[in-house]
């Protein structure tokens, strides 16, 4: 195995890892970026980002990631393919091993290894994939205006995201594995008292038709006494069942809520351990956005500049 040292690594190539990189770059930290499974994280799954600020027209997910990407280099970053797959961070320097064959010994590290929105597991939701399916409702919602959709979950994220598309949609079905709401009371007033939302109980989603994209859902209705199958016409299929944040290798040392998200210091990057930040989606189980992630991103690298000043380590 070999053995590399640097000032500072980011592990994650979201907005949060490629905004800390052309911070920490620009800072003259000469970051290492590891881009991890996704390179550009999620938002190279959808299509438009609409609500990405400078950006009027809208801009393809996967070309705003490419040119975060190209910025960062330009001042430097040292960008590179590969999966960090496990860490040593019981004390500084930090060592993180990238794929069994690399082990990179960091002064400071930002992790920025994001969410990723799970899924029911049908084949359908692969191959309609940008074309009908998706996991964020306030990224895709936009293109189905007047239109008819599904949102799978029965918690807060699905209700939230039912509320938020019944602004735009003509009509939103919730589909609900039990004969209940888990969300909150709240929440589950908001769907209640809101007529274009429809509340399917005892529902299952078990695939998806269409031509081109999405035109309808296939369910089944369970009840203790029957079971019925039948296809319902939509436009759009939401999935609102959770996100697992990718936290799984850090879980030995950093503090993580009940859902494994990583916690910080209110209001900062900063994880217990000193000089290891935590920027993006990996830390926030709320806001989830493109640019909340940018913003904390740019936060982890201006603090672990100054994590390496106070330290005599620049
Ligand atoms: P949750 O785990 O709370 O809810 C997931 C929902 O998806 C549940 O209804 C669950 O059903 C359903 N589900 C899971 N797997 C499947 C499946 N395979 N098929 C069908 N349905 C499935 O996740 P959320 O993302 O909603 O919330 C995560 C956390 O974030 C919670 O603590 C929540 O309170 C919080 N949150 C808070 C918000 C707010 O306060 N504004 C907004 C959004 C999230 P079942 O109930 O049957 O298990």
């Amino acid at each position: 195995m070999t053995t590399e040292k640097t000032k500072c690594l980011i592990i994650g190539s979201g907005p949060a890892g490629y905004t800390a990189a052309i911070y920490a770059s620009r800072a003259n930290l000469s970051p290492l970026l590891y881009e991890g499974l996704q390179p550009g994280g999620q938002l190279t799954t959808t299509t438009e980002v609409e609500n990405f600020p400078g950006y009027p027209e809208g801009i393809d997910g996967t070309q705003l990631m490419d040119d975060l990407r190209k910025q960062a280099e330009r001042f430097g970053a040292d960008i590179r393919t590969g999966l960090a797959t496990s860490c040593n961070l019981e004390k500084a320097p930090y060592h993180v091993i990238i794929e069994d064959e690399k082990e990179i010994i960091a002064d400071t590290l930002i992790i920025a290894t994001g969410a990723t929105a799970k899924y029911l597991g049908l084949p359908d939701e692969t191959k309609y994939a940008g074309q009908g399916v998706s996991a964020c409702a306030t990224c895709d919602g936009f293109f189905y205006r007047k239109k008819i959709v599904a949102v799978v979950g029965g918690g807060d994220t699905a209700c939230e995201e039912a509320t938020y598309l019944s602004s735009l949609a003509a009509k939103v079905y919730l589909i609900v594995r039990k004969d209940y709401l888990r969300a909150s009371k709240i929440m589950q007033q908001r769907i209640i008292d809101n007529p274009k939302i429809e509340v399917l109980y005892n529902h299952n989603a078990v695939g998806l038709v269409g031509e081109k994209g999405v035109e309808g859902v296939k369910l089944v209705e369970k009840t203790a006494t029957a079971e019925r199958n039948y296809e319902l016409p939509i436009d759009g299929f939401f999935l609102a069942i959770g996100h697992k944040p990718n936290t799984e290798i850090f879980k030995a040392y950093l503090e993580t809520d009940q859902v494994g998200y990583l916690k910080t210091i209110p209001g900062t990057p900063k994880t217990q351990l000193p000089g290891v930040f935590a920027a993006g989606d990996v830390a926030d189980s709320h806001y989830r956005q493109a640019i909340t992630a940018a913003g904390t991103g740019c936060m982890a690298a201006i603090d672990a500049e100054k994590y390496l000043s106070e330290n005599g380590l620049l």
